[in-house]
């Protein structure tokens, strides 16, 4: 596990500013939900701190190490991103063990994480099946399955559940959450979905327009939004 620590970070894509330095202190072990409307650069920071877009201006650390210039396979950290990004022709267990083959892992290292992952994760029955024959709340554990048999310091999730109807989105936040309640893995999860921030948040940082308007716990933003869009946006029904 590690902290991050996001310090002024600043994102301009040509002339277009994007971010505008945001600051951002997340305690190791912790669970921070990026919220805000479309648009407002969320994905561009998890980007940034999973190392897939440069960084114009500021700082990005994890585990008290700058990380601005080191490949994303140097970063120790993991990106779960929705089920559709699962290949169809493998299998579930390719699917998973997938990154710990580029890695070049060894063979009984990749067999005993797969096999821990798959147990975490109540997949074992279906290691051998194709995501096609899956259901989607299946997939998406597949899809989290390929990040945590990297044992990553951080994971990092940019709208997991969006793609998801709604009964099963509900039951995901409480999986996702109980994988990190065992886990303890430093979390960063991006939403656009209030509700998803305010039930599986430790801590929420609300952005607009590539800016941060309140970082707090979701009662503190619930009880004393610091502003009238963090007061509507937390206060508006999803
Ligand atoms: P969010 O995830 O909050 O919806 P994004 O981080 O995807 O927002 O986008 C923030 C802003 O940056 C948007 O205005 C978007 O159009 C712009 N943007 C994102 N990616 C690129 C890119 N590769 N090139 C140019 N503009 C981009
Ligand atoms: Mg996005």
């Amino acid at each position: 596990m590690a902290e991050v620590n996001i310090s002024e970070a600043r994102k301009a894509y040509g002339t277009l500013s994007v971010l505008h330095g945001v600051d951002i202190e997340i305690r190791d072990g912790e669970f921070v939900v990026l919220v805000g409307p479309s648009g407002c650069g969320k994905s561009t920071l998890l980007r940034m701190v999973a190392g897939l877009e440069s960084i114009t201006g500021g700082t990005i650390s994890i585990g008290g190490k700058v990380v601005n210039n080191l490949p994303p396979k140097d970063r120790d950290i993991a990106m779960v991103f929705q089920s559709y990004a699962l290949y169809p022709h493998k299998t579930v267990a390719e699917n998973m063990v997938f990154a710990l083959r580029l890695q070049k892992q060894p063979a009984d290292v990749i067999k005993q994480r797969l096999q821990a992952a798959a147990e975490t994760l109540d997949l074992v029955p279906y290691l051998d099946r194709y995501p096609r024959q899956l259901s989607g709340g299946q997939r998406q554990r597949v899809a989290m399955g390929r990040a945590i048999v990297r044992s990553p310091q951080v994971f990092l999730f940019d709208e997991p559940l969006s793609n998801l109807d709604a009964k099963l989105r509900v039951q995901m936040r409480k999986e996702i959450k109980e994988l990190h309640q065992r886990l303890r893995t430093t979390t960063i999860y991006v939403t656009h979905d209030q509700v998803e921030a305010m039930t599986m948040a430790d801590k929420i940082v609300v952005m607009q327009g590539g800016k941060i308007e309140q970082v707090g716990t979701p009662l503190e933003l619930y009880d004393r939004p610091s502003n009238t869009f963090v007061a509507t946006f937390i206060g508006s029904p999803s």
